[in-house]
């Protein structure tokens, strides 16, 4: 079937271009001598993190309990839910996942949460991977760096069924810092929190396994401090408007856009056009989409209309009439591929494969 063929609006996945942003960060990853271990919140699809462990990843982090049960549910065996579970019924569930997947691991920054963990796990009789998690200077999750954290390692050590599994040190706020020296200046106090904690630790007498953390803004500097073992990075399989605005260092890696929303003209006016993606076919929190034709800008989003004015500052305008098909990149990809059931993999203009958002929806 031909992209042309497509009914919209749909997700579509450019697969060259996609595999080549994976063979790009495997290759780094192994000149760096560090572990990938990729976020699926921003795919949320199980082929997909089955193609990233295909390409050398260890596993998956994850947001949500609910997500981890439904990659799990698919095949994905060894997953890091890199975020804080709070509530009875979570801990349970994640405690019964434990034991039918390879490896599960979780991340705490407080004392209940080891409570909670521990006893959800005393009665499933399973074993969990616990990571403390630090403020690395992005100010949500995480307690302080250095003494707070090395006594949650300790308490985590005293419960039976939990491991010490190390660290969680993701500093989210810097990823769209735009100017790279900046966000290296940012990352570099992050990795410098990392360090005193990793003292206080060694201080203490207790091994650190890991420390994982790094986004796709920032994993370069994380990869080269010598102290961050496993890169996080999610959105480099796709990229979006937001990450196309970050500045970059020269000679750095590229990583292309493979993710759109391939969207139709409904309607065609004097001065605008129409299409038929609009909130419900891709998020606006970052940002409205780029078009991908010649001359047309993205103005204005409702529910499922997108307004598209010429802009001559965007080039001389491609003829849209009503029937066009036209790609979109949009505004911020995890939050897009969530709004999908699908995404349409196609390689020159032809689908190849159709893949289940499996964990479409997981909040909980
Ligand atoms: C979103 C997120 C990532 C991945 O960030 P990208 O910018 O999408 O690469 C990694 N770790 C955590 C904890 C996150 O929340």
């Amino acid at each position: 079937m031909a992209e042309a063929a497509i009914d919209t609006p749909a997700l579509l996945l450019d697969l060259n271009a996609f595999e080549r942003n994976l063979v790009t960060m495997a290759q780094f990853a192994d000149r760096a001598g560090v572990q990938l271990r990729p976020h699926a919140k921003t795919h949320k699809c199980a082929a997909i993190a089955e193609i990233q462990i295909e390409h050398g990843a260890v596993g998956v982090c994850v947001q949500k309990t609910e997500e981890a049960c439904a990659l799990a549910a698919a095949g994905i065996d060894d997953i890091f839910v890199s975020n804080q579970i709070v509530g009875a019924a979570k801990c349970k569930r994640l405690a019964e996942l434990a034991k039918r997947v390879r490896r599960l691991a979780v991340a705490v920054d407080d004392l209940r949460g080891i409570d909670d963990l521990g006893a959800a796990v005393q009665a499933a009789d399973s074993r969990l991977d616990v990571f403390v998690e630090i403020d690395v200077g992005q100010h949500r999750c995480g307690v302080a760096p250095g003494r707070v954290a090395v006594e949650l390692a300790q308490a985590i050590g005293a419960r039976p069924g939990l491991r010490f599994a190390g660290l969680q040190a993701y500093q989210g706020s810097a990823q769209h810092i735009r100017d790279p020296r900046e966000r290296a200046g940012a990352i570099g106090a992050a990795i410098d929190l990392v360090h005193l904690t990793r003292e206080a630790l060694r201080d203490a007498g207790l091994p650190c396994p890991r420390v994982t953390g790094a986004g796709t803004g920032s994993f370069v500097f994380e990869a080269a401090s010598g102290t961050f073992d496993e890169l996080q990075v999610g959105s480099y399989v796709f990229m979006d408007a937001d990450y196309s605005r970050n500045g970059n260092l020269p000679n750095a890696l590229q990583f292309e856009q493979s993710l759109f929303v391939l969207t139709t003209v409904i309607s065609r006016a004097e001065a605008h056009v129409v299409v038929d993606a609009g909130l419900k076919a891709h998020s606006t929190d970052s940002g409205l989409p780029l078009v991908v034709a010649s001359g047309w800008r993205y103005a204005q989003a409702s529910d499922e209309h997108g307004k598209l004015l010429a802009d001559a500052a965007l080039g001389a305008p491609v003829s849209l009439d009503r029937g066009a098909q036209i790609r979109l990149i949009p505004g911020h990809c995890d939050p897009t591929v969530n709004l999908h059931d699908w995404i349409v993999g196609v390689r020159n203009d032809v689908v190849e494969s159709v893949w289940p958002i499996d964990a479409r929806g997981a909040l909980g």
